[in-house]
């Protein structure tokens, strides 16, 4: 498997599509949602249909038109597409928390924390699809690859309704992306798309193929550095929610306030749990535990802890929320519980570490195995089809 995998997802005709969606007398007309055509103003959106006559977005409507006067043409409803918009991105973060949205219709995934739990960047693709299609009946592309340059190539290639994989080889990666136009590559303006034009680039093969010296001459060093990289596939930028994640938590309040300190303690072994699963499904490991307990007066204190190893495990992350609890005096009735992590990173440790691995660090791998397998189970059978004992015992 490739060290990262993302998807970048792409609704279909968006805005058209809701129309059609919301008003299924409209279903296989030519839809044209922007200005009306006696205004001033552009096409924001066509269906598939329209698109047939040459109609596409940024064109002004009367052209439009001209081009079908049969078209029906519909102002835009962006409340609707926004509520929709606020679906699709619930179904997203349903399989990983880092998301990042491009505008309403689009995002980027990193799903590379994801895929022991539901599969290979491919396998989560398609349950992406289908699950929006069931929430929202509407479809969309999607693009799976490695990075977020490739994907993004991807996604627009087979709409709609399409789904494409790019190779993870280094060749493949160069022969995928060989035959495509170079406007297709970022940063690849029209007045360069010109100079490239007239030295006979079209392709992002020629980009491959041509002198690097020559490039640089044309476009400048660090344009032609940038193109070749590019060129190649090669683009190793963080989704912008990613580093934004810095700690995952979860708290309840009570019904009422709670003297019982089993069902104080229930509630936080609940919480670390639901903790432990968001942690894992980033592909992150903490190095930071902390409770918060509210008092029936309102007052709050906050307990935290150093976890090393870092960990993502269930058991680990048990055992600390249960232990900073149990060192505070219930001395009075408990409002609220929570439980977080925080100091994410990515690995565990340093990997040279791995070839003498402490007792802990072998602990601590178990545990994550452990846990990994009990979200496995809850993914297919649902997150009661499994329960924990309290003793904490993992053998
Ligand atoms: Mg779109």
């Amino acid at each position: 498997m490739p060290a990262k995998t993302i998807l970048h997802i792409d609704m279909d005709a968006f805005f058209a599509a809701v129309e059609v969606h919301d008003h299924p007398e409209l279903m296989g007309l030519p839809v044209v949602i922007g200005s009306p055509p006696d205004k001033r103003g552009v096409v924001s959106t066509c269906s598939y249909e329209a698109r047939k006559f040459g109609i596409h977005s940024a064109m002004p409507s009367r052209t439009a038109f001209k081009l079908c006067s049969h078209a029906v043409f519909l102002p835009p409803n962006m409340k609707r597409y926004h509520e929709i918009s606020e679906q699709i991105m619930e179904v997203f973060r349903h399989f990983t928390p880092l998301v990042e949205p491009l505008s309403c219709d689009e995002a980027f995934l990193d799903v590379t924390g994801a895929r022991y739990l539901f599969g290979d960047g491919p396998a989560i693709a398609r349950k992406i699809k289908a699950a929006v299609l069931e929430k929202t009946g509407l479809t969309c592309s999607v693009g799976v690859a490695s990075n977020m340059f490739l994907a993004k190539i991807a996604s627009d290639l087979n709409k709609p309704d399409g789904l494409t994989i790019v190779p993870d080889s280094e060749k493949g990666i160069a022969a995928f992306l060989a035959p495509l136009p170079v406007k297709r590559m970022w940063g690849a303006g029209r007045k360069t798309q010109a100079i490239l034009e007239a030295h006979h680039i079209r392709t992002i093969g020629d980009l491959q193929t041509v002198a690097p010296a020559k490039l640089a001459a044309w476009v400048g060093e660090s344009a032609a550095a940038s193109f070749r990289r590019l060129a190649f596939g090669i683009d190793d930028r963080e989704l912008a929610t990613a580093s934004e994640e810095k700690s995952i938590s979860n708290e309840i309040t009570f019904d009422e306030d709670q003297r019982d300190a089993k069902v104080v303690e229930a509630a936080l072994l609940d919480l670390a749990d639901k903790v432990g699963m968001r942690l894992r499904r980033a592909g992150f490991y903490a190095t930071t535990a902390q409770i918060k307990l509210r008092w029936k007066d309102f007052s709050t204190i906050t307990r935290q802890r150093r976890l090393d190893p870092p960990c993502c495990d269930d058991i680990t992350l048990r055992e600390t929320a249960l232990e900073l609890f149990r060192k505070e005096a219930l001395h009075s009735p408990v409002r609220l519980i929570g439980f977080g992590v925080s100091g994410l990173r990515l690995t565990a440790d340093a990997p040279q570490l791995d070839l003498f691995q402490s007792p802990e660090k072998k602990t601590s791998t178990r545990r994550e195995a452990l846990s990994r397998a009990v979200d496995r189970i809850r993914a297919k059978f649902g997150r009661k089809s499994i329960q924990r004992g309290s003793n904490l015992n993992e053998n």
